[in-house]
């Protein structure tokens, strides 16, 4: 069967389970044959998204009471989303954002450390490219990022080097492109997708900033779950984007998804926002070659499923 380490089931410990990705990973892991369990503080995530029969630990990553829940479920493998998403909040809060996604990381591969686990498959991003210098960015490109978001996403890239190195803790550190889906936060700030989809469904205006010609590299979340089982046991050592390898420009965005509910979009025009990329793309051909993983959902097959559960989870008015 597709999707197992050499045909065993493993035990794998998601954290971050409740959210926007984790909770798609979680439910693949589970078609797959493996058994998840969840760690999750449900600062952003939901209990609702955990699957019924998935045991939940309620625990913030930085809490030293993590290592009970090793003790308890010894995990082979770990599959880290949880961290502080925001890039703006990284912005105003750079040490909140450093004690979650570096010092909470930390604690957390101790933990592997202490108890075996095997391998991490990390959450990383496209933000640890910075503005690209060449498209499509390749894992080649130069690194750096223009976020405390970005600095430590990729501190934990290096950490996890040097615990492979320094303790044989294996891991993959999967670099998302903009992620999109059933689920995902329509409040935050990074899921342009969710909030547009959200406000378009309920006839409200949508914000553009600047010409709208800037893109991006939209991937479904299903896709981005698939990296992350074909993970499990191949890509050790490596940092490879998870991408359609696809540019879409905000413009085209709208359109598309005014067409998809049906209605004129109203659009108000703002100020571009100061340190937005204006392009988008990452090259794919990595994951392909060392994870065997290409995307499989095109866009007009995702956001119209998009829409479809958003207009199936909106309160009516
Ligand atoms: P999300 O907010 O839905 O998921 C994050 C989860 O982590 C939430 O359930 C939250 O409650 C949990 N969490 C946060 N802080 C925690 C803590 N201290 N202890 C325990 N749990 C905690 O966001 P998402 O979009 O699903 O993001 C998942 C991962 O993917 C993150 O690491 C994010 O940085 C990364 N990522 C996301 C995108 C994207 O486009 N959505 C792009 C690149 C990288």
């Amino acid at each position: 069967m597709g999707g197992k380490a050499g045909d065993r089931l493993l035990r794998v410990l998601v954290t971050g389970g409740a959210g926007f990705i984790g909770s798609h990973i979680v439910e693949l892991l589970i078609e797959s044959g493996h058994s998840p369990v969840v760690v999750d503080n449900l600062s952003s995530g939901r209990k609702e998204n955990v699957p019924q029969g998935v045991r939940f630990y309620g625990v913030d990553l930085v809490d030293p009471s993590l290592a009970e829940v090793f003790a308890r479920e010894r995990p082979e493998v770990v599959i880290h989303q949880a961290a502080q998403v925001s890039v703006s909040r990284s912005v105003r809060e750079p040490l909140h954002d450093a004690q979650v996604n570096v010092l909470g990381t930390l604690n957390l591969l101790e933990q592997c450390r202490a108890y075996g686990t095997r391998k991490v498959v990390f959450a990383s991003t496209a933000a640890v490219y910075g503005d690209p210098v060449r498209l499509p960015v390749d894992e080649e490109h130069p690194i750096a990022p223009a976020s405390p978001y970005g600095v430590a996403k990729r501190a934990v890239e290096e950490y996890l080097r040097i615990y492979r190195e320094l303790y044989g803790l294996d891991y993959t550190a999967l670099r998302y492109a903009n992620v999109y889906g059933p689920r995902q936060d329509a409040h935050g700030e990074g899921g342009v997708v969710a909030i547009f989809t959200h406000r378009i469904v309920r006839g409200e205006p949508i914000e553009l900033h600047g010409d709208g010609e800037q893109t991006r590299d939209l991937v479904h979340v299903r896709d981005v779950a698939r990296a992350n089982i074909q993970a499990l046991d191949r890509g050790g050592g490596e940092c490879i984007n998870a991408s359609r390898q696809s540019e879409t420009s905000i413009n085209e965005l709208a359109r598309f998804l005014g067409t998809l509910v049906g209605r004129e979009v109203e659009v108000t025009r703002v100020a571009p926002r100061p340190g937005d990329i204006r392009r988008s793309v990452l090259s794919n051909e990595k994951a392909l070659r060392l994870l065997g993983w290409r995307p499989e959902i095109g866009l007009a097959e995702g956001l119209a499923e998009t829409v479809e559960y958003e207009i199936a989870t909106a309160t009516p008015a």
